[in-house]
């Protein structure tokens, strides 16, 4: 359907659909998020800021299912994401349209690793008419990350939607606007219940492995001398890490 579309009507969905998440008020405070549409089978526009509050149609870049980049300017952090939408496509012939946001209360599922159930009638009026599934952590982007997309797809054909561990939510459907709507009705879906069930323990449990990856993106750290990478004694995230005060220890209770 979507290969029928001129490009500037495709374009349009696109910032409709990231103003439509803006208006039912079910983004995170950041406005970070992600969208994309399929032009065709081996081609897909692809916001190219992590913010998409104020989504112009310049903002869109065109990718193929393969990953790379035909034109427009993908900034760093959105280069990282490419693969996220591209498994989806290249699994599911049926989905033209990608949302991925960090929706708090869908968000509070995915951090406590717990699939978002099939309670509400809006989940069923807007195409998930089964549980939300968990796909497992690993860096946005990462093969590790992208290979446990794929492997739940392949186990639950049929779900629209899958929850990122530690992470936020992607949503798919048939066009920009219908998949909105499907993230609004699991951010309403999700609401009455999100306080209960992410408790601190769940959290402390389900923590990343952050320790591992303190290094990958850690310019900053000061925890490292810069120039040798190696651990300075009592200062920063990686030394709390490694005495164990960090967010990867559950604390004793
Ligand atoms: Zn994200």
């Amino acid at each position: 359907m979507s290969g029928q579309l001129k490009a500037d009507e495709l374009r349009g969905r696109v910032v409709g659909a990231a103003n439509a998440l803006f208006t039912a008020g079910v983004m995170s405070h950041s406005g970070h998020g992600n969208l994309s549409a399929r032009i065709d089978a081996q081609r897909f526009l692809l916001t190219t800021t992590g913010v998409v509050r104020d989504l112009r149609f310049d903002q869109l870049a065109t990718v193929t299912v393969e990953g790379a980049v035909e034109d427009g300017d993908l900034a760093p952090e959105n280069a990282e994401i490419v693969a996220m939408h591209s498994v989806v496509y290249r699994a599911r012939s049926d989905v033209a349209a990608i949302i991925h946001t960090h929706s708090p209360a869908v968000t509070a599922f995915a951090l406590a690793h717990q699939p978002l159930p099939c309670r509400a009638e809006p989940l069923l009026r807007f195409g998930q008419a089964e549980p939300v599934p968990v796909a497992p952590w690993g860096p946005r982007g990462s093969q590790v990350s992208v290979r446990g997309i794929a492997a739940l797809l392949a186990e639950t054909p049929t779900t629209s939607a899958v929850l990122l561990a530690n992470h936020g939510l992607l949503c798919f459907g048939e066009d920009p606007l219908s998949t909105a709507r499907l993230v609004v009705a699991m951010e309403e879906a999700a609401r009455p219940s999100w306080r209960p069930v992410p408790s601190v323990a769940q959290w402390t449990s389900r923590a990343m492995p952050c320790g591992k990856y303190v290094s990958r993106w850690g310019g900053s750290d000061p925890g490292r001398d810069p120039r040798t990478r190696e651990l300075r004694p009592g200062r920063g995230r990686a030394s709390r890490v490694g005495r164990g005060r960090g967010c990867c220890r559950p604390r004793r209770r």
